[in-house]
């Protein structure tokens, strides 16, 4: 599913995987940020669809595309 308007995710306040990359300043997600949550292309965040799927947020070390970070 396309990012609602093709630029800024609707979850990007609330979310444990970006705000965690981003206080952190985990250069090495700089690309998954792009991808996914600042919405260059129209990919489908693994996140976004646990969320709607399970109506709970997911685990922070869940990435956008699906990969689970090592606690
Ligand atoms: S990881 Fe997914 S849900 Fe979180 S801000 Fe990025 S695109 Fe949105």
């Amino acid at each position: 599913m396309a990012n609602s308007h093709g630029n800024i995710c609707e979850y990007i306040e609330v979310c444990g995987f970006f705000n965690a990359a981003t206080q952190a300043r985990m250069t090495e997600m700089d690309d998954l940020i792009h991808l996914y949550c600042h919405g260059g292309d129209d990919l489908e965040c693994a996140r976004k669809r646990f969320l709607l799927a399970i109506k709970r947020p997911p685990p922070d070390g869940m990435l956008p595309n699906g990969q689970m970070l090592r606690a």
